[in-house]
């Protein structure tokens, strides 16, 4: 702690324009601290983009949204590779949980953990969508992504027999360049710079769910903003109410969940990330199957 921001280094210079945050949000303990572009981490596929065209419109209802009736079937099971540790798993439950907050609703189920997969497993980005398993995975070898070095993550999927549905989805974490966990715990290694778990899993299951990108000019706070302050202490492990309100317009709201406003209200005390990751934590001590993917 105690260092000031005086020679912080924006590694990534070419995503720093048009880009408000509040800094109050984040925490600085130690480390260079730098905005990552998160854009090239989402591709919407061209079935999706036909069946909704509003997903670049700020003024439609739809906008954000790139598949409008979320998953064929909920609730969506997962399975963690093999290589994931237990504090990555717990931030990644963590995640998890705040977006089923948001619509009072279960929409995951944990199907265990691959006992041989890993991202390593896979020769290519698009050739895990080919086992039918929703895998979250640690990359070694970025390369064969075809991503850029510097994307952190990047979620893929299948759409159903429309592309208003999603039918199967991966995430695949860029564990070649970055650390990767918990950013108030984990030190940067090198040239490897933290990445805090719970902040990026917020922003890709929010692409695994169903979300687009959202324009900082729309929306600064929301967690789907194409970008993430990365590095040691820094974490974003929020989402805004619009947000809450583009997942209820695919998955709608059950309970407590549907007065926004009171959801608002718990997100401006700022325990809610901890209260899930507490939540996480004691979830995963009691659901942890292993189990082979099924081919
Ligand atoms: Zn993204």
């Amino acid at each position: 702690m105690g260092k000031t921001y005086n020679n912080m280094t924006f590694k990534y210079a070419g995503s720093m324009a048009a880009i408000v945050l509040v800094f109050g949000n984040f925490v600085a303990c130690g480390s260079q601290f730098y905005q990552v572009s998160v854009e090239d981490d989402f591709e919407p596929t061209e079935e999706s983009i036909a069946a909704n065209p509003d997903m670049n419109d700020p003024e439609s209802t739809l906008y954000g949204i790139h598949a409008p009736s979320g998953w064929q079937k909920l609730p969506i099971p997962f399975r963690f590779g093999k290589d994931l540790n237990e504090e990555q798993k717990i931030h990644f439950l963590a995640a998890i949980k705040t977006w089923e907050w948001a619509v009072g609703k279960n929409l995951f189920e944990f199907a265990g953990t691959h006992e041989q997969t890993t991202g390593d497993s896979f020769t290519d980005l698009y050739s895990s969508l080919d086992d039918q398993i929703n895998g979250q995975y640690l990359d070694n070898d970025w390369a064969k992504t075809n991503k850029d070095d510097a994307v952190l993550a990047t979620t893929i999927w299948n759409n159903g027999s429309s592309g208003a549905e999603i039918a199967k989805a991966d995430i695949r974490f860029n564990n070649e360049y970055y650390v990767i966990g918990d950013s108030l715990q984990l030190s940067a290694e090198g040239n490897k710079e933290v990445v805090d778990m719970q902040s990026l899993a917020l922003h890709e299951l929010g692409h695994l769910l169903g979300l687009a990108h959202i324009d900082v000019n729309v929306d600064s706070y929301s967690i789907m903003n194409p970008s993430l302050f990365i590095g040691e202490g820094l974490t974003s492990r929020k989402i805004s109410r619009g947000d809450i309100e583009r997942i209820q317009q695919i998955y709608g709201c059950e309970g407590d969940a549907c007065d926004i406003d009171s959801l608002v209200l718990e997100l401006e005390k700022d325990t809610e990330a901890e209260e899930m990751t507490a939540t996480a934590q004691s979830w995963l001590a009691s659901n942890t199957p292993q189990v082979e993917p099924s081919k």
